[in-house]
């Protein structure tokens, strides 16, 4: 492997990965819980940590299609979500540049 640093996050509720426990998001930087993903409820975040991205493709979803990057844990490897590159939907424009973590694929970590 080559460089791995790990960033810690600090707060009153942390977001990890369900297979490692690294690190992901905190409470503050949720922005929605009221997303779906790919195996049920996901969350949308302002910001992660510890995440690597994968290559940008058009996804169609149900508010249109968008370019989104499929992102994973930088220790484990499992994919967590998706990162929002482009929305076509001028109302779908918030999500760019925000992050999908599956609900199912993370714990809570203090
Ligand atoms: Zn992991």
């Amino acid at each position: 492997m080559g460089m791995n640093y790990r960033r810690y996050l600090a707060g009153e509720r942390i977001y990890g990965c369900s297979g490692c426990k690294t690190h992901l998001a905190t409470i503050h930087s949720m922005i929605s819980r009221a997303f779906n993903g790919q195996h049920g409820r996901a969350y949308l975040f302002d910001g992660v940590v510890n995440v690597v991205e994968g290559e940008p493709c058009d996804r169609p979803m149900t508010t249109g299609i968008h370019v989104v990057r499929d992102i994973y844990c930088c220790k484990c490897g499992i994919t967590l979500g998706w990162k929002y590159d482009k929305a076509y939907e001028p109302s779908q424009r918030y999500k760019e540049g925000k992050y999908i973590l599956e609900r199912n694929l993370l714990v809570d970590v203090q």
